[in-house]
């Protein structure tokens, strides 16, 4: 039989770095094992659901590369006669009931348990205390009062065995005909073929429910595979309080989709000691073998460390990424420009943000100073160095590579017996505004001479001028 496994988002959301893991494992998972992977939509909530939420989705994983097989993406919100159809064939079989209590009656069972200190549990006794002709009523599901069990065998955890007495009669479609989650999703998987389910482990205990619904109806089940759930560094649930936690928002920060992928990958799966995997190596390596029990901790400065080596390794397209943040800083940079900024930024970016941001300096019309830089290294002290060297980077001519660079300074340390320090400081200021860029030589090669020749003058002329200008 081979593998077909789904992702089945709730449109309520972003998509959040627990649910691309999720994603990414049911795909990696079927290719691997050369079946298919499927996107499901479970919409049929339609207070909490949203259509923005759809496409964010869909893009999310796009962007993550976790793309899926099926052209036709299944909306369970479009197929309420099916759900219905089986709905009938389980009142048909007594394996469901019509149920006519209001919510507000259900409330006020709950109020009164809470009152005499009982645990609350739905009783099949009460399904007919509203009813009435043209009374809406919802479909619950009769859960077997056998004392039997329900086992659970996870692939990854191993069994689980729930007692029924313990599960009560759930509701399956609602008073407006719309199925619940449990219902449309177990009639969905089987109708799909899904050979395996692999979800997050909150939804372990529906598990049983899911396997009660197929049985009833003759259906196959599948394999399970419940996920530890991924919490933040301080052991607490992963929430937007420990910043992003959308993949859209990590898309934002500069993290890159090959680098965000591999990340969330390492996310309870591993494979030896390796960290450092591009999708294809995963498709070829990832299998259940490698995923772990014990939940796992999101860890902002991994995942940053992973960015940059994905960055410096190229291991995926980072100069249309890079362009992008570029415009959106209102400079528009070739690809040529752009792959300049890249082989001198790309040891000391972590994001293509981070990036962006310290190349900018080579792509603006004027040099942006910090202040306190300008102000302790262009002034009359270091103007007989900014001199110096306008006048050296004036006379090299063509030839403004690293090595010509080099050269030009170092007639100024010979000429001037200044050392290359004092020229050096000035210079970056005079050249990028900051204390701080990649290797000055290498710098000013990039910038090329006239741009540099321009902005050594202009440091001159503030020199100059006390800081006036
Ligand atoms: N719609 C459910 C969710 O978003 C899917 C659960 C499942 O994979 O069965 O959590």
């Amino acid at each position: 039989m081979s593998v077909k496994t789904r992702f089945a988002p709730s449109p309520t959301g972003s998509l959040h770095i627990g649910g691309a893991r999720t994603a990414l494992f049911n795909r990696l998972f079927a290719r691997r094992h050369g079946g298919e992977f499927i996107l499901r939509i479970e919409d049929t909530d339609a207070g909490r659901s949203d259509e923005k939420f759809f496409s964010e989705i869909m893009d999310s994983l796009r962007w993550l590369g976790i793309e899926w097989d099926d052209d036709q993406t299944l909306r369970q919100s479009e197929r309420p006669d099916i759900y219905r159809e089986y709905a009938d064939e389980l009142l048909a079989s007594d394996d469901a009931f019509r149920c006519w209590m209001t919510p507000e009656d259900i409330e006020e069972e709950r109020r009164f348990c809470k009152e005499h200190g009982k645990i609350f549990r739905y009783n099949r006794d009460w399904a007919e205390r509203g009813k009435k002709d043209g009374a809406p009523f919802a479909l619950r599901f009769a859960v077997p009062r056998d004392g039997a069990t329900v086992a659970v065998d996870d692939k990854l955890r191993g069994k689980t065995a729930f007692e029924t007495d313990d599960i009560e009669d759930f509701v399956i479609l609602r008073p407006d005909g719309m199925p619940t989650y449990n219902f449309a999703c177990a009639i969905d998987d089987a109708l799909s073929g899904i050979t395996h389910v692999i979800r997050g482990d909150e939804h372990l205990v529906n598990t049983p429910k899911q396997i009660l619904i197929l049985r009833a109806l003759n259906l196959p089940v599948p394999d399970f595979v419940h996920l530890p759930v991924i919490l933040a560094p301080d052991g607490s649930k992963l929430s937007k309080r420990h910043g992003a936690v959308s993949v859209a928002d990590f898309r934002k920060r500069g993290m890159l989709p090959s680098a965000l992928a591999n990340y969330i990958a390492r996310l309870g799966w591993s494979c030896g000691d390796e960290e450092i995997f591009t999708m294809a190596e995963l498709e070829e390596k990832f299998d259940l073998g490698g995923l772990g029990t014990s939940p796992s901790h999101f860890d902002e400065k991994k995942m940053l460390w992973v960015n940059g080596v994905h960055i410096r390794e190229g291991k995926t397209d980072i100069i249309e990424p890079l362009r992008r943040e570029f415009a959106d800083m209102g400079l528009d940079v070739s690809p040529a420009d752009a792959e300049k900024a890249f082989s001198l930024l790309k040891e000391r970016a972590e994001t293509v943000v981070e990036m962006a941001e310290k190349g900018a300096f080579l792509f603006r019309d004027e040099v942006e100073f910090d202040a306190a830089a300008r102000e302790k290294f262009i002034n009359g002290e270091t103007l007989p160095a900014l001199e110096a060297v306008l006048g050296a980077f004036s006379a090299s001519g063509g030839g403004f590579d690293a090595d010509g660079v080099k050269a030009a300074l170092s007639s100024v340390t010979e000429k001037t017996g200044m050392k290359l320090k004092q020229l050096a400081q000035p210079l970056r200021v005079a050249l990028t505004g900051r204390t701080e860029s990649p290797g000055i030589f290498e710098v000013a090669a990039a910038l090329g001479g006239e741009k540099a020749v321009r902005r050594v003058e202009r440091a001159v002329n503030i020199a100059k001028s006390g800081g006036r200008q």
